[in-house]
């Protein structure tokens, strides 16, 4: 059960909410966010809802009967908008398109991006600075300075960004030169980052672990909602199955099942989903036709030079055909 509180409500009123809701037998937790103020009561007992709709300092009662319940289309009537500011919007419904390189690498290469994307009206850019490879001996990101020299460089563009965040001690390091944060497959249940990611006012991106089921995930997004941050984005970026073509199954199936299950904007990541150059397009449009609120893809001026995951990298042209016919297809799609 959700229990919407005002906004202004008493800590005289508050207690009593809490109580009324213990005295039925179900457990009270309280959830403060940037947005709101929430007790998410759980327990199994049948009860008369009206009985808690009517104390003071309450707006609105809910049953969820969701594992997950603050992300759950159960409660909430509008779908969730996530705003990055001035005037950048990620909307339900909408085509939200974010584009960088998988790593940050030089001045030069961040240049040439940011260009693209303004020439192609691209608003957000992605791009990792610390970067969680499978190797320790890869390429493991440019790190803050390479982040501070990305933002400046991309304020100076109009364009938002979008960068991994990889440990809880780096969320402050970056707080400042990111627009969003993301979560990364590997650190999908990393229960002590998504904590501290709910307490920081900035939107999150969080990615489906690479062997986790939709439950995890919006397990994953309640964790970040529940310690305050409600600017939610989920996104499928493949999973890891038997097959062996490609490097991953993008599992498009999730994009309409989370769109039911959640009121978060879902974001569609074809260049991992698959990893294979050729056929980003084609999967970013059945992303499209699936329903996502948004993709987020790897482009670089010369894909076979860049760091990481060159081989799922767009070049510019492509990058523009892509944007091009997905733009498109939405119209029709919508
Ligand atoms: C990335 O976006 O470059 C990345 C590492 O993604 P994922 O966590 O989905 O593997
Ligand atoms: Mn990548």
């Amino acid at each position: 059960m959700i229990i919407q509180l005002e906004e202004k409500i008493s800590e005289k009123d508050y207690l009593e909410v809490a109580e009324v809701v213990r005295a039925i037998g179900y457990k009270a937790t309280e959830v403060k966010t940037q947005q709101g103020r929430y007790i998410v009561a759980i327990g199994t007992k049948d009860f008369d809802i009206r009985s808690v709709g009517q104390l003071a300092g309450v707006s609105d009662v809910h049953r969820v009967s969701d594992a997950y319940k603050l992300v759950s289309n159960k409660w909430k009537v509008d779908p969730t908008s996530v705003d990055l500011g001035d005037g950048v919007t990620i909307r339900t419904g909408g085509l939200s398109l974010m584009a960088g390189p998988c790593a940050i690498e030089s001045e030069e290469q961040v240049r040439k991006i940011l260009a693209h994307l303004v020439e192609n009206g691209i608003q957000i850019m992605r791009g990792g600075v610390f970067k969680p490879r499978t190797s320790p001996y890869s390429f493991q990101g440019v790190g803050i300075e390479g982040l501070k020299m990305w933002h400046t460089l991309a304020r100076e563009a109009g364009i938002k960004i979008v960068s991994e965040v990889l440990a809880v001690d780096q969320i402050e390091t970056m707080h400042d030169y990111v627009d969003m944060y993301q979560v990364g497959a590997r650190n999908a249940q990393n229960f002590s980052l998504l904590l501290e990611l709910g307490r920081v006012n900035k939107p999150v991106l969080l990615k489906r672990g690479m062997s986790g089921t939709l439950e995890e995930l919006l397990q994953s997004a309640e964790y970040i909602f529940s310690s305050g941050n409600e600017r939610l984005l989920l996104c499928e970026r493949g999973i890891r199955t038997f097959e062996k073509s490609y490097r991953n199954t993008l599992d498009l199936n999730a994009v309409p099942v989370l769109k039911e299950k959640s009121h978060l904007p879902v974001i569609v990541d074809p260049s991992h989903g698959i990893g294979v150059r050729r056929f980003v397009e084609p999967m970013a449009l059945a992303g499209v036709v699936a329903g996502c609120d948004g993709l987020i893809f790897e482009i670089g001026e010369v894909p076979e030079k860049a760091y990481s995951d060159a081989q799922q990298t767009l070049d510019f042209k492509e990058s523009a055909d892509l944007i091009r016919k997905t733009r498109a297809l939405k119209e029709i799609a919508l």
